[in-house]
């Protein structure tokens, strides 16, 4: 087998990520993993998390993810902070180009995950951090007593209208549809709860914004093309979730979304490079299947590597 620098290359530092670089080193693969940000992914803009197992009352998102951070490298898993521009199949071995640098393993593990959808609305770009935000753990805070609006029908929009009810003095949620797309759960907590008002069959035509920044919305209602202004200081944009697979496009097969297609065994269609959580064709974005994902995205390093030495 030609020299490596590592057996295995991780690429994104979310739970599936952290899970492959945990089973990876405690396989003793010589393990790097390469986040672009911070370690945990999506999960550090969550607030409690209640669907993941073994902690009944739920869990805080970045807690949770610390744990995981503290837990990855308990077997020498490596991290590095960087941004990949490249990968190159050369066969048995892998070019991994981070920031320039590169870098040569045996197998490349994918778990960049996604990132919010942005709405494309003129202006949308220019009023990020002046009132338009895609993160409500982050943001949430500076909107205290002010009107805010989600915008969305999905878990992340029903979340974020939960922990922003707690800032906004009036909270309006826009859905394009007359029934959110969220989980029973979450939807009966949001028709439930007086302080949340529902724009049904809505979606935001434009923006309205003064040197200060966003001042409100021009809402357009699909079934009667009725367009109403609304007052809004912070805007919460959660209409889904696009992932983060450009920098492979010229080698990995993609879906028509963009996501990398991938069964439940990770495999892409390039021997050595497996493709782990949110970013794969899946059924559910869940921690817990993300956390599945990357387990398995390990063994199948792990016997990738073993065929190697075998036909070396
Ligand atoms: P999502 O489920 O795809 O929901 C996106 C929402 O935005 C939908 O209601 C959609 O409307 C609406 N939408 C899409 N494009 C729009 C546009 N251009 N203008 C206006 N509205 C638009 O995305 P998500 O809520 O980010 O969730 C992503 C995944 O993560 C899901 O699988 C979700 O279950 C999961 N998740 C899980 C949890 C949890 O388990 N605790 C928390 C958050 C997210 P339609 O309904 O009409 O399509």
């Amino acid at each position: 087998m030609n020299q490596t620098d590592y057996d295995v290359v991780i690429i994104g530092g979310g739970p599936a990520g952290m899970t492959a670089g945990l089973y990876a080193s405690r396989a003793e693969l010589k393990t790097l993993l390469v986040e672009k940000m911070i370690l945990g992914g999506q999960v550090m803009t969550t607030t409690t998390i209640e669907n993941r197992p073994g902690y009944p009352g739920g869990v805080d998102g970045p807690e949770l993810m610390m744990k995981f951070q503290e837990h990855c490298v308990e077997f020498g898993l490596e991290t590095t902070t960087g941004s990949v521009d490249k990968i190159e199949d050369q066969g048995k071995t892998k070019r991994v180009v981070v920031d320039g640098k590169e870098i040569i393993c045996s197998v490349v593990i994918i778990a960049t995950g996604v990132i919010p959808k942005k709405m494309g609305l003129p202006g949308e770009q220019e009023l990020v951090g002046r009132g338009v935000s895609y993160c409500a753990t982050c943001d949430g805070a500076f909107f205290r007593n002010l009107p805010i609006a989600v915008i969305g029908g999905g878990d992340t929009a029903g979340e974020e209208a939960l922990f922003l009810r707690r800032f906004a003095s009036k909270l309006t949620m826009v859905h394009r549809r007359d029934k959110l797309r969220a989980t029973k759960i979450v939807a009966s907590r949001i028709l439930a709860d007086e302080k949340i008002e529902m724009a049904w069959d809505s979606v935001v035509d434009s923006l309205v914004s003064d040197q200060t920044g966003l001042t409100g919305m021009v809402l357009r209602n699909l079934k009667t093309d009725e367009l109403t202004e609304v007052e809004v200081a912070g805007l919460f944009v959660a209409v889904g979730v696009v992932p983060t697979t450009d920098f492979v496009a010229d080698i990995l097969d993609l879906d028509e979304n963009g996501y990398i297609i991938a069964g439940e065994n990770t495999h892409t269609n390039v021997p050595g490079i497996y493709a782990a959580g949110d970013c794969r064709t899946n059924l559910l974005m869940q921690i817990s299947t993300a956390v599945g994902d990357g387990a398995v995205a390990a063994l199948m390093a792990e016997r990738h590597i073993d065929e190697l030495q075998q036909e070396a």
